[in-house]
């Protein structure tokens, strides 16, 4: 996750479309624009496309996609990331948008966490629930060493020799991250902290978590955190408690930090776009929002009888591409069907002699 919000340092950047968010809705979202001719780009918080599929539920089975029996979430993920190949999205992954503006020509300027900036023609909000974003420690004082020294699900993060890097967290992404970090850096010392000692994680990963214990790699302290210790501005320790109460100290060079992660609906409440219950309010002709030109689909809209489900998601997704298409063009476009149609055959790269 990008730790805070970056300065833009390049130009921005010019496109069709933007799709917020690469849930199932977003995914579906980026595939209809690309049959409809348009450039996309897809801007998510999460380091991979899913959204609540991938994070949530990803070993579990979904019984009512149309046309799939059954499939994990993680296999639905897959089969929309493998339709949507064709249309050679441009991915910001990692990215949350945190600004969205309209310019004096009516295009949109959106404003990400790495500092990017997407002028787009049309925006498609498919935030779900909203950015799934790191759950962060509730330490006085600590939030002062972020990007520094705290940093919320590193991908990696600069190491040098003989540095003490605590990995603070019980799930399986906690426990990858010590193991990750002990095989990569072999001169720091590694500590995952949790309240207890007892790990959240597949079964290889726990038995490469015991050997690495039993080689002394990583050491594994269960306790608390309740305080931090500073010196010259820099976070020296940890103030923990352990299990029976004592009192503890663990200094420290690094604090890497796994809580989980939860969504967070974040800056679209300040768009200025018509609102109900913290959802964006759709006309269900077009999937438009109060402002024409940003579409709202999947589970962060709202309509009479809707339903969050992801086969909903996707005829919202089709009928805001078409009416994208056609405010874009200033004119009627007409239904082509992917059996027969010569020009979407084009677009996703199959051959078909018999085609129209
Ligand atoms: C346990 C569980 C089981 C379910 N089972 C089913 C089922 O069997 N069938 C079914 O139809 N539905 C099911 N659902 C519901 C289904 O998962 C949702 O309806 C679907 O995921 C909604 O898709 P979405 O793309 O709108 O939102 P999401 O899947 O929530 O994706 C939204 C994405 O937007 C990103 N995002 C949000 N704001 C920003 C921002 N500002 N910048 C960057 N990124 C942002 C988020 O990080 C997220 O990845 C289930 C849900 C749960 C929790």
């Amino acid at each position: 996750m990008s730790d805070r919000a970056a300065p833009p340092t390049v130009p921005a950047i010019d496109t069709d479309a933007v799709v917020i968010g690469a849930g199932p809705a977003g995914l579906f979202q980026a595939f209809q624009l690309g049959l409809q001719g348009l450039g996309v780009h897809i801007v998510d918080a999460l380091p991979h496309a899913g959204g609540q599929c991938a994070e949530l539920y990803a070993d579990k089975p979904i019984y009512d996609v149309p046309g799939i029996p059954v499939c994990t979430g993680r296999e639905l993920v897959a089969l929309l990331l493998k339709q949507l190949a064709p249309i050679k999205p441009q991915w910001h992954l990692h990215t949350q948008v945190q600004a969205l503006e309209t310019l004096a020509d009516g295009r949109f300027l959106l404003t990400t966490t790495s500092g990017a900036q997407l002028r787009a023609r049309c925006v498609f909000i498919a935030a779900g629930v909203g950015a799934f974003v790191p759950r962060t420690l509730k330490i006085e004082g600590i939030e002062a060493h972020l990007g520094r020294q705290l940093h919320y699900h590193p991908a990696d993060a600069d190491v040098s020799a003989g540095q003490q890097i605590v990995v603070h967290g019980g799930d399986e992404d906690a426990v990858a991250a010590a193991l990750r970090c002990a095989d990569a850096h072999p001169a720091a010392n590694v500590t995952l902290l949790h309240r207890r000692d007892v790990f959240n994680a597949a079964p290889d990963l726990l038995a490469r978590l015991q050997a690495l214990r039993d080689s002394g790699r990583i050491t594994v302290v269960a306790a608390q955190i309740n305080g931090i210790e500073e010196q010259n501005g820099r976070l020296t320790a940890l103030q923990l408690t352990d299990p029976q109460g004592a009192p503890q100290r663990l200094a420290l060079d690094q604090l890497w930090v796994y809580l989980g992660i939860s969504p967070r609906l974040g800056p679209i409440s300040d768009w200025g776009l018509a609102m109900e219950r913290k959802q964006l309010l759709v006309d269900t002709a077009t999937f438009s929002t109060s402002q024409p030109g940003i579409y709202a689909v999947g589970d962060i809209n709202h309509y009479a009888g809707k339903r969050r489900l992801i086969l909903c998601a996707f005829h919202e997704a089709t009928l805001a591409a078409f009416a994208a298409a056609e405010l874009l063009s200033g004119a009627k476009v007409l239904l082509q069907y992917t059996t027969t149609s010569a020009r979407l055959h084009a677009i996703l790269g199959v051959e078909h002699p018999g085609a129209s």
